[in-house]
């Protein structure tokens, strides 16, 4: 395709839709968590606010055991990242690990706050007129309070929107397909909160310097494209326009969206931004307006908590640090018949253990399964070389051929067949009449391929170590030979001068000794 032909292309995002490849159709199972207006949860009795809540670095603690903390007041500092803020006004009880909603299942550090009660805020610093104000203070603004993608991905906003700037990108896709069953919070943030999108889209839209903006949801949202388009012709927003895309898993994935809006694919190892485009989710320009317009940083976000093993599934507005038990508690609490826990949705959710993990900026969802929701487990067999789970990858991958690999741990080939590029959606597995959990396998690869990568690295700086060691004990050396050729070179300056003195002195005693005594002669008494 020539440079122009793609440029046409991208410019032309969401005029008409088209396909990627594979995905599934799957049953929506929404309904159940619809019904009712989303709310807050009665406040939780401590608040555990994990200090890992991002993609990248480790967030370090800003406060101490027995502070009081405003709500809103920054209590992780993480400089590239993304802050971390106190979701209530209370006490620190404790700074320790605590199990994380991760799909590590392992305990991390986090700030363990004791409510007051009082709700009592920071004070709020709102960017007073956000369409005066620089793109870059506008990101400033995001970073400060915190923002990261609430679509899952969780990298920080700030970070996105300086990339999308630096490239000069045309167009903002605020990605609105939330294609996993069961997960609904971003179609109950669309239709309770459209203005807040809408507005959010502009401010995202002046940040990154794009001309237009395409809003993407699934074709079975009728309620929501009309909210979304009420508030766009409100708020007289040009260049803003709702398109719909059939529900097919994994769309809402960022890559799969672009080529349905476009017909292009981001390239490998690229980003959206080398197509001129940034995606962000509905849920984070909402959160945008919030921060810009309030000042508010990211405390809360919508989470869906449903499943056949909720009692009344429903959507919250939840503060961070909540635990998943609070949020079932306030649900009715489980059915008696409630099986598994998964963070997440069906296909790309993680089991969690522990009820007591809290939500954080990554949980969309709290699904309670019961025994008859899950398939009874069926025993692995080989493969049967059927391809159907390289017709339903959206990523055009070989899954059997990277199993086979993963299997025989030959890492080279895995890694020119592009592990990398899945991103685990499950289809593979949801389809495999062998009932190999490739998903896991795949998991299992990318870690291995990480771990060496991190091994050589290691070994990569202790080479460099060794060989500055060395290095250095070779400078040393040589100085200190050169030290010691310049001291003898100085002893022997000093003997040879040593030798001239004694030698001009020789000189002159015995030219004294020949020399008539002049201190006697010319003298009158001599005489
Ligand atoms: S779907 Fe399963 S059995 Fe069929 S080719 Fe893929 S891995 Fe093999
Ligand atoms: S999990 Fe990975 S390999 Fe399997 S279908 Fe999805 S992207 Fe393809």
């Amino acid at each position: 395709m020539t440079l122009s032909r793609q440029a046409e292309q991208t410019h032309a995002v969401g005029e008409r839709t088209h396909h990627f490849h594979g995905g599934l159709r799957l049953r929506h199972n929404k309904k159940i968590s619809c019904q009712d207006p989303v709310r807050r949860p009665p406040l939780p009795e401590l608040i555990v606010v994990p200090l890992l809540q991002h993609a990248g670095d480790m967030t370090e603690p800003l406060v101490r055991v027995g502070d009081t903390v405003l709500k809103g007041q920054q209590i992780g500092q993480c400089e590239p990242c993304a802050a971390v803020h106190s979701p209530v006004s209370g006490t620190i009880e404790a700074i320790e690990d605590r199990p994380m909603s991760h799909p590590s299942g392992q305990t991390g550090p986090c700030v363990i706050i004791r409510p007051d009660g009082k709700e009592q805020w920071i004070e709020l610093k709102p960017l007073k007129n956000w369409l005066d104000a620089s793109p870059d203070s506008l990101i400033a603004q995001m970073q400060s309070c915190g923002l990261a993608g609430l679509g899952g991905a969780v990298f920080p906003t700030h970070a996105k929107m300086r990339d999308g700037r630096d490239k000069n990108v045309h167009t903002l896709i605020l990605n609105g397909v939330e294609c996993e069953p069961y997960i609904s919070c971003d179609e109950m943030l669309m239709r309770e909160q459209p203005g807040k999108i809408i507005l959010g889209a502009r401010i995202l839209r002046r940040a990154l310097g794009a001309q237009r903006v395409v809003i993407a949801i699934e074709d079975q949202m009728g309620a929501v494209q009309k909210a979304l388009t009420q508030s766009a012709e409100f708020a007289n927003s040009e260049n803003i326009r709702v398109v719909k895309v059939s529900t097919i898993y994994p769309e809402g994935g960022e890559r799969q969206l672009i080529q349905v809006l476009t017909g292009l694919e981001v390239p490998v190892g690229g980003r959206p931004s080398d197509l001129g485009m940034v995606c962000q989710n509905v849920a984070t320009a909402a959160a945008v307006t919030e921060a810009v317009v309030e000042g508010k940083p990211l405390i809360e976000r919508y989470i869906t908590v449903t499943g056949n093993g909720i009692s009344h599934p429903r959507n919250f507005n939840a503060l961070f640090g909540t635990s998943v038990s609070h949020l079932v508690d306030s649900c009715g609490g489980y059915t008696p018949d409630v099986a598994r826990l998964v963070v997440g949705g069906p296909m790309m959710g993680y089991p969690l253990e522990c009820d007591s993990a809290p939500v954080v900026k990554a949980s969309n969802c709290v699904l309670a399964l019961t025994q008859q929701d899950i398939a009874a487990p069926q025993p692995e067999m080989p493969c049967i070389r059927c391809g159907e789970c390289a017709r339903v990858c959206p990523a055009m991958l070989l899954p059997q051929q990277l199993h086979l690999q993963i299997r025989n741990e030959l890492w080279k080939p895995v890694e020119a067949y592009g592990l990398s590029e899945c991103i685990e959606c499950g289809c593979c597995d949801f389809v495999c009449p062998s009932h190999i959990p490739l998903v896991d396998w795949f998991r299992f690869g990318k870690g291995e391929l990480r771990k060496q990568a991190l091994e050589s690295e290691a070994a990569e700086r202790a080479r460099h170590r060794f060989e500055n060691r060395e290095a250095r004990l070779v400078r040393i050396k040589q100085e200190r030979a050169e030290k010691m050729t310049r001291r003898k070179q100085m002893l022997k300056d000093k003997d040879s001068q040593q030798d001239r003195i004694r030698a001009s002195i020789q000189r002159a005693e015995s030219k004294g000794k020949t020399m008539p005594d002049t201190r006697s002669s010319g003298k009158p008494d001599d005489a």
